[in-house]
């Protein structure tokens, strides 16, 4: 048990990192384009946070939260998505006061109890960006705007914008009633989870993955039908907006969310060759989420996209991502008595800003250049012998495959001005 690590979460490795840390920048870049800033909330919260914010009926509440109870008595759980955790601190943090909207993003770990299995884990990551304070169409509008550039912009191909409203507190009361409606002739032949949805949530019927109840929904009445004045309004700018921008969708009608504090759009963002698993972006706008957790009416738009889905789109599309840069300058010891000066040069280089790798298992010079190979440096400083009395180094191009004595302090010149 101790060398192994627990299921459904992942190492990532130094080449593993590499890949993250471009992602993630890509997504730091995106966000400081599109005027979003940074959150961070803590990685776990009071259980009853999600309990309300994420809702009770929902599979996360249900079953997959990492819910335990603290030395102190309380109950915490490590968060399942991070949406809760932005609308405590919006109002925790009065940020209602400042100038409106409130445009936040975050990238960090999530927690859900699931089966582990392709693109599914335990402990994942998701970048997500919040909208609090805007109840206008453009705001639904740019952040999927935000979500599409960044899947543009890693090349990935066969991506499919799926789109639906989910009306408003109130319309949805009539179109759950004519759904219920619809439903209730046939409602002993659903599954176990809808029969039990159809009270409580009878819209997630809709979006349910058993081909039996799919069959059984043929013919129903969808949200569209039922909008009223302002969410048909606010549904027809959002693809006005989508369309001005030359984003294709799909208005899909069976995309819904269950909970009364989602209002309007729904998006999800689908991709038709990751295997099993082809949501890679879920959003849409929450104009009751903040209210529910203790604001003032405040409304709210946002979506989470799964960073693992990412990298596994990438590699099932064979897309490489930019090396990642080696180091500058590795710094060789002649031998053991120019070990001091060759440390002293590396760290002069560090200071300066260079990337400088060095040696520090006391190896031979041969095994110094075979090691240094790792790092491909484009630069070798070779430090030792009768150079050193004379107060210079060889400087070797690695690229070029030449090699000249120059004065120490022209070295460390000549590599700041490369590299600095
Ligand atoms: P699914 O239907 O696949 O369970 P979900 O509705 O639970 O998805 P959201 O809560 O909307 O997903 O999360 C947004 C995104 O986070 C998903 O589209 C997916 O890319 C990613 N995601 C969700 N759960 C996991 C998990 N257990 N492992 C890896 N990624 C996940
Ligand atoms: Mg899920």
């Amino acid at each position: 048990m101790l060398t192994k690590r627990p299921r459904g979460t992942n190492d990532f490795l130094p080449e593993d990192t590499g890949k993250w840390q471009y992602v993630e920048a890509l997504l730091r870049e995106l966000c400081h384009e599109f005027g979003y800033e940074e959150i961070r909330t803590p990685i776990f919260e009071e259980t009853e946070l999600f309990l309300r914010g994420v809702g009770d009926t929902t599979d996360i509440v249900q079953k997959e939260m990492y819910t335990f109870e603290d030395a102190g008595g309380r109950s915490v759980t490590l968060r399942p998505e991070n949406t809760a955790s932005a609308v405590r601190a919006y109002v925790e943090n009065k940020l209602a006061a400042r100038p409106q909207p409130t445009k936040l993003y975050y990238i960090g770990p999530m927690f859900r109890y699931e089966r582990p299995q392709a693109g599914r884990f335990r402990q994942f990551h998701q970048f997500g960006v919040e909208c609090f304070g805007a109840a206008s169409p453009a705001a639904d509008a740019e952040i999927i705007a935000l979500a599409w550039e960044f899947y543009q912009r890693l090349g990935l191909k066969g991506l499919e914008l799926n789109i639906n409203s989910v009306g408003c507190p109130e319309c949805r009361p009539a179109y759950r009633q004519a759904l219920q409606d619809f439903l209730r002739p046939n409602l002993d032949k659903l599954c176990d989870s809808c029969r039990e949805r159809f009270e409580k949530n009878p819209l997630r019927i809709l979006d349910c993955k058993n081909p039996e109840c799919q069959r059984y929904l043929a013919g129903a009445p969808t949200t569209l039908d039922a909008l009223c004045d302002d969410c048909r309004k606010h549904f027809a700018a959002v693809c006005r907006y989508l369309d001005a921008i030359n984003i294709p969708y799909k208005i899909n009608t069976r995309l819904v969310r269950g909970l009364d504090y989602y209002t309007n759009t729904a998006f999800e963002i689908l991709l038709d060759d990751i295997g099993a698993q082809s949501a890679v972006c879920g959003g849409g706008r929450y104009n009751r989420l903040v209210e529910e957790l203790g604001g003032k009416p405040t409304p709210g738009v946002g979506f989470a996209l799964g960073m693992e889905r990412v990298f596994n789109a990438l590699a099932a599309q064979q897309i490489e991502l930019p090396a990642e840069r080696g180091v500058d300058v590795f710094v060789a010891a002649l031998d053991n008595g120019a070990a001091a000066e060759a440390f002293r040069l590396a760290t002069e280089l560090r200071r300066r800003g260079i990337a400088a790798a060095q040696d520090v298992m006391g190896r031979s010079l041969k095994a110094q250049f075979k090691y240094a190979d790792k790092f491909a440096a484009a630069y070798t400083l070779i430090v030792g012998g009768e150079e050193l009395s004379r107060g210079t180094v060889q400087l070797r191009d690695m690229a070029a495959g030449e090699q000249r004595e120059i004065p120490l302090a022209e070295a460390v010149a000549y590599l700041a001005a490369k590299f600095a």
